[in-house]
């Protein structure tokens, strides 16, 4: 038979994968015991497994039919009635459910960008976000973060110097994914009087932000900017509740709502609707604060134990973030380490049992090589000690020269 060539879409060939995501299936496939610092999921433990278990036991007729595209209606009432206790002015017109943050990404990307529009993204940023904007052709413009979240202070200069105004502002506000900042609200302010100039949309993605478990709160875009009709709040219930419910929604311009219902129907239908009436009933029920307040002191205990294990077995080679809520640590090697290659240490690591994320695959640019991300909300103590003491192990195996692997391929 001739060799058959199939004839697949500019689009296809430019898709750009998630190592992140990747990492699920690479880990999947391990079969010795392995401690998980790569994916950014809430200890399986937080989960509340036997409420969902119950709550799919006891769905109302209908569940396991089509649903609204924008989303069961009590879920979006549960959901307003969510954001309203936390100050945030929203409306049932604003609201589409969607699977998952990433669908929210999706849209944004979908509803906001041609290709060649210009984007201005975190470095370093979640390799999904990048992802997904550079899926519907866009250009991506890397600006610098540092303690206090996006440096907005460099973005007139930086966006001078590429000669064009940006279409969008890709930001993770709070507990930012992978370094755990914090925007500052000067900053916030300062970013939507950016957006108003440049007409530019801020993607605001917030999966972590009720996850604070110390510090003074951030009021929020929409706090500052009630119905601000340039921001596009991206939420999930992934890192709150459970990843696997696929469940997040977004909060935006009423004008928008209908084009995010075209793009949907186009996409899923609708959200799922036996996971949508488990989330409803969660929230119905009550839960979520306790639930919150539990997860958080967890956290913070997590986080604790990881910094103080990395203190233990890494001293002054390794500079680390030292977030006030979300999931992640972000780690640089520094003094005589800081040339270590984190790419290169991948492999090692995931044969001495611990996994993790490189720094490249945060960055638009590559950048990164010395740093790596650890999300340290899915482990014990007692486990994040082990999987440290085992990156440490791996890490004097790569400096020594031992390690013959090559670095695998990190796609940004
Ligand atoms: N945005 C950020 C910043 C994230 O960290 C994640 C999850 N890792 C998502 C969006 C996607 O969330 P979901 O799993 O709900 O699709």
């Amino acid at each position: 038979m001739p060799a058959t060539t199939i004839p697949l879409a500019h689009r296809a060939t430019d898709l750009v994968g998630s190592v992140i995501d990747s990492s699920t299936s690479l880990l999947a496939r391990q079969t010795h015991d392995v401690v998980r610092f790569a994916m950014g999921a809430p200890g399986d433990d937080l989960i509340p497994v036997e409420m969902f278990d119950r709550y799919l036991g006891e769905l109302s007729p209908g569940r396991y039919g089509y649903g609204a595209t924008e989303g069961e209606p009590e879920l979006i009432e549960q959901v307003l009635a969510l954001t309203h206790g936390r100050g945030v002015a929203s409306s049932a017109d604003r609201i589409t459910i969607t699977t998952g943050g990433m669908q929210g990404l999706d849209l944004a990307g979908k509803l906001f960008l041609d290709p060649g529009d210009l984007v201005i993204v975190e470095g370093p940023t979640y390799t999904n976000g990048n992802s997904t904007a550079l899926s519907y052709g866009a250009r991506l413009l890397e600006a610098p973060l540092d303690e206090n979240g996006l440096v907005v202070e460099r973005l007139e200069e930086l966006v001078a110097r590429a000669g064009r105004t940006p279409k969008a502002i890709y930001t993770i506000p709070t507990f930012q994914n992978p370094s755990g900042a914090t925007l500052s609200r000067a900053r916030r302010e300062r970013l939507l009087d950016l957006a108003d100039r440049w007409g530019a949309v801020i993607i605001d993605d917030d999966p972590y932000g009720m996850l604070r478990f110390e510090g003074e709160e951030v009021p929020g875009f929409a706090q500052i900017a009630p119905n601000h009709p340039l921001v596009f709040s991206v939420r999930t219930f992934s890192k709150i509740l459970a990843p696997g419910l696929r469940v997040g929604w977004v909060d935006a311009d009423p004008a928008l709502r209908p084009l995010l219902i075209n793009a949907k129907q186009a996409m899923d239908t609708c959200t799922g609707v036996p996971a949508q009436r488990m989330v409803t009933r969660f929230l119905a029920d009550d839960h979520l604060d306790a639930h919150l307040a539990r997860i958080a002191r967890l956290y913070r205990t997590r986080k604790d134990a990881m910094r103080h294990s990395l203190r233990r077995h890494f001293g002054e080679r390794v500079r680390g973030t030292d977030p006030d809520g979300g999931f992640f640590l972000w780690l640089t090697f520094a003094g005589a380490w800081a040339e270590l290659d984190t790419r290169r240490l991948f492999e090692p690591a995931l044969r001495h049992g611990v996994a993790f994320i490189p720094g490249p695959a945060f960055s638009a640019t590559g950048s990164f090589a010395n740093a790596l991300r650890l999300c340290f909300a899915t482990s014990s103590p007692e486990r994040i000690e082990e999987g440290v003491v085992r990156l440490r192990r791996a890490a004097e195996e790569v400096l020594a020269g031992r390690d013959r692997t090559r670095p695998p391929r990190v796609s940004n």
